[in-house]
């Protein structure tokens, strides 16, 4: 889920990020894509935008505290097991780059 020390993904085209897999952009094709404004949880920044393996709709997740926001720690379909989710999928929530990172 994390990616310590990963390539400032900010410098590299968004359509490139996800379709090399490079040995050299690991980090890149796997980091986390996070919502640019502060958590209301928390206050931190580090909301993680996280896609339910089971019904794949995307969610946000507090990085701090594990939080998922409008359904209560769980996707509304029950499932507990995210995986990260790409930036088309956010884009297509009506997201703008600008919005995340
Ligand atoms: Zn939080
Ligand atoms: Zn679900």
């Amino acid at each position: 889920m994390q990616s310590p020390g990963a390539l400032c993904s900010e410098d590299i085209p968004r359509s490139l990020a996800h379709h090399h897999a490079e040995p050299a952009l690991m980090n890149v094709t796997s980091s986390t894509w996070q919502l640019r404004s502060p958590c209301p949880c928390c206050g931190q920044g580090g909301l993680t935008f996280s896609t339910c393996i089971r019904c794949h709709r995307v969610l946000l997740v507090c990085a701090e505290v594990g939080t998922v926001f409008d359904s209560r720690d769980r996707c509304p379909c029950g499932s507990e097991h995210f995986e990260n989710a790409t930036s088309d999928q956010i884009t297509a929530l009506g997201f703008t780059p600008d919005d995340y990172a």
